[in-house]
C-alpha cells in the first residue's frame, strides 16, 4: 500500500479506542465514535440506527427491533442467522405478509435489505435481553429473557407458519438489537461543518440520517468485494468541490473478508483502497486546497476469529499543510501506543471542539 505508507510517513499514526469498554464491537458503535459522538452517551441500540436508514422516525413511545429472517432447525438449532440470504424482493413479500397477519396498532414490520428488517413496537416491549442470531450459529437458540420476552417469543413463533409459506431457506424471524431513537445533535451544529458520506451499509447510512450528514448515492457502490472504489472516491471529491466541508468514505469489503476468513480477499480490498481511493483522492484534494485526512477502521475483524473484536484500531491523521511525526500504519507498528479516545479524533480532524 504505497500511498498509505507515504501518507503515514508524513502524518501521525496511533491507536484509537473506537469501541468504549463494555460496548459491543459493531459498526454502529465504531462509526458513531468516528463521527465524533461518544457511543457511551448516544448509542441506544443498533435497530433504531437501521430504522433511520429506512427513513423511519420513531416517536418516544416506540422501540425498534432488528428483525432477521433466520433458519431454525426442527431441533431448535440456529442453522442460518441470514436465512439463506434471500433477495430483498423475496424478503419484502415475506415482511409484508407478516405485517398483514401479525401487525396492527401495536406492531409493524418494515422491509429492509436481504435478511435484515425492522419491527417497531410499543415502548414497553424494550424490556428484554435478546441474543444476536449470529452469535447462535449452529447452537440451540436462546430465547429472550425479561419482562417483554413472552411477547417477543410469541411473535417469533407466530412468524413460523407465515415465513415457511414462501419456500425460502428462512423459516421464522428473530428479534434483537432493540433501542429507542437516539437524540444526536446534528453534525453541523456540533462541529460547524457541512458533511456528507457514502456507504452501502445501513448502519452507516442511518448514522448519517440521525446526524444530518448527507447520504450520497453512488452507482456501483455495494457492501461486498465488488464495490466500485473509484466511484466512491470520485463521489467524495465531487461533493467536496461542490461545497461539502467533510466527507466520509466507508467501504465494507475488508470486514466481509474478515468474516469469511479470506486473507486473499482482505489483501485485495486493502490494495484497492490504496490504488483506487487514496492515490487519486490525494491528487484531487491537493487541487481543492489544504486538507486533513483521518483514516481508520470502525472495528477489527480478525481473519483468525471471523468476527468483530473490541481492541483499539490503528488510525492515521494527515495534514496537508503540516508534517506530523511520521510512522508506519499497521497494527504491529502501533501496538505499543497508548490508545486515544475514538470519538475525540473528529475534533482533531476538523480543528475544533464539539459545541453541542
Ligand atoms: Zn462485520
Amino acid at each position: 500500500m504505497p500511498v498509505l505508507a507515504e501518507l503515514a510517513a508524513r502524518g501521525e499514526v496511533g491507536r484509537a479506542a473506537v469501541i468504549p469498554p463494555g460496548m459491543p464491537p459493531g459498526s454502529d458503535v465504531g462509526n458513531m465514535s468516528i463521527f465524533g459522538y461518544d457511543p457511551a452517551r448516544y448509542h441506544t441500540g443498533r435497530a433504531p440506527i437501521e430504522a433511520a436508514a429506512l427513513g423511519l422516525r420513531l416517536p418516544p413511545d416506540r422501540v425498534a427491533y432488528r428483525c432477521n429472517l433466520v433458519t431454525v432447525g426442527d431441533d431448535g438449532t440456529m442453522i442460518d442467522f441470514a436465512g439463506g440470504h434471500p433477495s430483498s424482493e423475496d424478503a419484502r413479500k415475506v415482511i409484508e405478509a407478516l405485517d398483514d397477519e401479525l401487525g396492527g396498532d401495536e406492531l409493524s414490520f418494515h422491509p429492509g435489505v436481504e435478511y435484515r428488517h425492522i419491527v417497531v413496537a410499543p415502548a414497553e416491549w424494550a424490556e428484554a435481553d435478546c441474543t444476536p442470531p449470529h452469535d447462535l450459529t449452529d447452537k440451540p437458540v436462546v430465547w429472550p429473557t425479561g419482562a417483554a420476552a413472552p411477547r417477543l417469543r410469541e411473535v417469533m413463533e407466530a412468524s413460523r407458519p407465515i415465513v415457511s409459506r414462501f419456500g425460502l431457506a428462512a423459516n421464522q424471524v428473530w428479534l434483537w438489537g432493540q433501542g429507542f431513537q437516539p437524540e444526536m445533535p446534528s453534525f453541523s451544529a456540533r462541529y460547524g461543518l457541512d458533511a456528507a458520506l457514502n456507504s452501502a451499509v445501513d448502519l452507516v447510512r442511518g448514522l448519517g440520517v440521525l446526524t444530518g450528514i448527507e447520504v450520497v448515492e453512488v452507482e456501483g457502490m455495494t457492501a461486498g468485494y465488488d464495490t466500485d472504489y473509484a466511484a466512491q472516491r470520485e463521489c467524495a471529491l465531487d461533493a467536496l468541490a461542490d461545497g461539502a466541508e467533510l466527507f466520509v468514505i466507508h467501504v465494507e469489503a475488508t470486514d466481509e473478508a474478515g468474516h469469511a476468513g479470506d486473507v486473499d480477499e482482505k489483501i485485495r480490498a486493502l490494495e484497492a483502497w490504496d490504488r483506487d481511493i487514496l492515490a487519486d483522492l490525494v491528487h484531487g484534494l491537493d487541487r481543492l486546497g489544504p486538507w486533513r485526512l483521518l483514516l481508520l477502521p470502525d472495528h477489527a475483524t480478525p481473519i483468525a476469529l471471523k468476527t468483530h473484536t473490541a481492541e483499539p484500531v490503528p488510525y492515521l491523521l494527515v495534514d496537508s499543510a503540516r508534517n506530523g511525526p511520521g510512522g508506519t500504519y499497521s497494527e504491529r507498528a502501533v501496538a505499543g501506543a497508548t490508545p486515544v479516545v475514538g470519538h475525540s479524533l473528529m475534533a482533531r480532524l476538523v480543528g475544533r471542539d464539539p459545541s453541542v
